[in-house]
């Protein structure tokens, strides 16, 4: 009997699980997309810096993978009729539903963001965000985060004559080593980009942000790039979920409430086996991925499933197209002192974003990168 699989979101986690699904026997798997691309979300900040980026639709990237793609927004999910329902007013019936939907900005209660704050957390914003960029003025990133790193540094290169700040709540490069917040510190300085920490921001207005204290900040533009939130499909399907939407899955990928229900990637809360939960990244997206579609096949066959075993590696910062920050951390995502710096780790960060759109064409290419 042929099973039918449908998974949801044919981002870094979803067009793989699909694709290593569709080469098992008797199965039929269809993947629900909003747009015919995919999008390499880890370059955003690369476009929204004015580079040119290659398009990737999906359906040359199926073509000849068996998969069957709808390029469609799915609205609801029926977990007791088994069945999704699309934009257009289609219905897809699944045997297994593989929700894969990703993150975005949103959910912010800071006054003024949804108006006046641009950011690189999908294609279209990165596209409206480098529609807006010039080379001259000034631009205020908030959030001291990966995002807000890597897209403070990309446009201080790209645009020499744009002044770039970036103002952070916290202390900036808290969760890297003693030598990685020492680089980090060393480029900013060589790229001119002002630093604010310690400075929440309350409010972001048309011209600039309000900090805690009441200091008005002027800025030309105002990049948000903290507070991702998840889909509420999987809350509005009664399917269980943690407090900010994320589905629960077990160590296999299986949601906690629905058998039929697999997840993977930033949609998903899933745990390592000392509890911790697993940050929401390509590197953790993609293995996840894959540990589900065989976790699905395996108990289809009879056979038992394998617990998802998970150590970290390090974190790949970029610093523009010319520098990089590589930490290594240990098993549990914690700094260590040892990093890789400069073109090297420029290099090294292009040679990760490369694997992982290599994981997409290979969906059992190793993923512990
Ligand atoms: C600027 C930036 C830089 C990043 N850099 C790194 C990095 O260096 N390293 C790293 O590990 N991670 C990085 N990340 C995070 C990484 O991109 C995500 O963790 C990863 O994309 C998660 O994969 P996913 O499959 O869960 O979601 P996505 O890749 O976002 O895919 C979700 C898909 O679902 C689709 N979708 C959503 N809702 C619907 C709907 N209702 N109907 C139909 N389709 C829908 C979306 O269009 C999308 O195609 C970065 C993110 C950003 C924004």
């Amino acid at each position: 009997m042929t099973t039918r699989i449908v998974v949801l979101g044919g981002g870094y986690s979803g067009q793989p699980a699909a694709r290593l699904a569709a080469r098992a026997k008797d199965v039929s798997v269809t993947l629900v997309n909003e747009r015919d691309l995919f999008v390499e979300r880890v370059r955003l900040h690369q476009l929204a810096a004015g580079e040119e980026l290659r398009e990737r639709p999906l359906s040359d990237l199926l073509a000849g993978t068996g998969v069957q793609l709808v390029v469609d927004r799915v609205v609801t999910i029926d977990p007791e009729a088994k069945s999704v329902v699309l934009a257009s007013g289609d219905t897809l019936s699944y045997d297994t539903l593989i929700y894969a939907l990703g993150s975005r900005m949103g959910g912010q209660t800071v006054p003024g963001v949804a108006e006046h704050a641009l950011t690189v957390a999908t294609h279209e914003e990165a596209v409206l965000l480098r529609a807006r960029i010039t080379d001259g003025g000034v631009v205020t990133v908030v959030g001291g985060g990966l995002t807000g790193i890597e897209a403070a540094t990309e446009l201080a290169e790209q645009y020499p004559a744009l002044k770039v700040r970036l103002v952070t709540d916290g202390v900036f490069g808290a969760r890297l080593s003693r030598k990685g917040r020492q680089h980090l510190h060393r480029t900013f300085d060589q790229l001119g980009i002002e630093l604010r920490e310690q400075a929440a921001v309350r409010e972001v207005r048309v011209d600039g942000v309000v900090l805690a204290d009441g200091e008005h900040v002027g800025s030309d533009l105002v990049v948000w790039t903290i507070g991702f939130t998840v889909p509420r499909l999987a809350t509005e399907a009664g399917l269980a979920v943690d407090e900010h939407g994320r589905l629960l899955v077990d160590d296999t990928g299986r949601s906690t409430s629905h058998p039929d229900v697999y997840g993977c990637g930033d949609a998903v809360a899933m745990h390592m086996s000392g509890g911790q939960e697993l940050r929401m990244a390509c590197a953790t997206a993609m293995p996840v991925a894959q540990h589900a579609v065989r976790a699905i096949l395996a108990r289809r066959d009879g056979r038992p499933a394998k617990p998802f075993r998970f150590r970290y590696v390090n974190q790949c910062i970029s610093l523009g197209r010319r520098d990089g920050l590589i930490q290594f951390v240990n098993r549990y995502d914690e700094p260590v002192e040892a990093v890789l710096t400069g073109r090297l780790a420029a290099l090294y960060k292009e040679t990760v974003v490369r694997s992982a759109f290599q994981v997409q064409r290979h969906p059992s290419f190793p993923t512990s990168f």
